[in-house]
């Protein structure tokens, strides 16, 4: 299948007054056209600027320090700033945590959805847009009679469906989005999981499904980064998520944390420590700290990456030969 979204071994640092944050380190990764593929990471793993950094977001502050990101092939740093605006939107979009703030609270529903649409395709005609916003609407299932309403005028999934029509009303073959649900409580996230799978089968787009939430991704995407301090430790189809497989022992450790319902209780094994400050590294492996099946050159190598099966991972368990060169 067609690539949508190739990210080449990039690195992405924050500029302090005390030195580089490292906040995505050599990162790979493809999706495909149609595809989800799901990343997850703790807060501070990197997973949010790693979206800022496809979307060309960034702060002031970040620099893309090395690699490429190409969206349907364009390296999207090598556009001018007009040929950005034009590709934002139309070719890749992004759904935002807070759809509060995502939207103006003293526009109409439909006004947003127009000016989005014109402010990135100036060549449509505002009747063009209009027609497109009801559409984008039934699409979304959100009554055309709220095309006059103002976002406080909504609830909260609806406002969240707001944004995810905008999203999609250029039709993007890629969507970024960056923990969609997370401020929304929990029978409406399962609404909105449910209508992004439905409108998704729908449309066809590819989405980057960025979260916390290690069940939700895994249920959604049908392969899943894992990140920890910047760098994707693990990549793996979503059907091997499960304890009788092998895993990094990160990934490993999420799964542990995923409340495991048995006959007559329910347990919860979180993984002990904090993670790393991504301006002082631990040498060799960065989980080393917190791995229960650390070794000592994971204490001084950082583990090469690895193809186990149909699996990515960056993990000395994974590569004997790299163990053996380094004892
Ligand atoms: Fe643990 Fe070593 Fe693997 Fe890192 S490389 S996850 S410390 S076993
Ligand atoms: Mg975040």
């Amino acid at each position: 299948r067609e690539p949508v979204l190739q990210i080449e071994d990039l690195s992405v640092a924050y500029v302090t007054n005390t030195g580089l944050v490292h906040a995505v380190s050599d990162v790979n990764l493809t999706v495909h056209r149609g595809e989800i593929v799901g990343l997850v990471g703790e807060s501070g793993s990197g997973k949010s600027t790693m979206a800022y950094t496809i979307m060309r977001l960034l702060r002031g502050d970040a620099v893309v320090t090395k690699g490429r990101v190409r969206v349907l092939g364009q390296d999207v740093y090598a556009l001018s700033e007009k040929e950005l605006r034009a590709f934002r939107w139309s070719k890749m979009s992004m759904v935002f945590q807070s759809a509060m703030s995502a939207l103006n609270p003293v526009m109409t529903v439909e006004t947003q959805i127009v000016d989005t649409i014109l402010a990135h395709r100036p060549d449509l005609s505002r009747q063009a847009a209009r027609e497109r916003a009801k559409e984008l609407l039934d699409l979304v299932r959100i009554d055309r009679k709220h095309l006059q309403s103002y976002p406080h005028e909504l609830s909260g999934g609806m406002r969240q469906r707001v944004v995810i029509a905008i999203a999609i009303a250029l039709n993007p073959a890629l969507v970024i989005m960056d923990e969609p649900t997370t401020a929304l409580d929990v029978v409406v996230q399962r609404s909105i999981l449910d209508e992004i799978r439905r409108i998704q089968e729908q449309v066809g787009f590819a989405i980057l499904f960025v979260s916390h939430d290690f069940s939700l991704v895994a249920e959604l995407a049908s392969r899943v980064a894992i990140m920890y301090a910047g760098r994707i430790v693990e990549l793996t189809p979503s059907h091997l998520l499960n304890l009788s497989e092998r895993h990094h022992p990160y990934t490993e450790g999420l799964l542990k944390a995923i409340p495991q319902l048995t006959a007559d209780e329910v347990t919860i094994q979180g993984i002990g420590g904090y993670p790393p400050d991504l301006q002082d590294l631990p040498p060799g492996c960065a989980f080393h700290p917190r791995c229960p099946y650390a070794m000592d050159v994971c204490r001084r190598v950082r583990p090469a990456q690895v193809r186990a099966g149909e699996k990515v991972l960056e993990c000395h368990l994974f590569n004997e030969a790299e163990v053996k060169a380094h004892v």
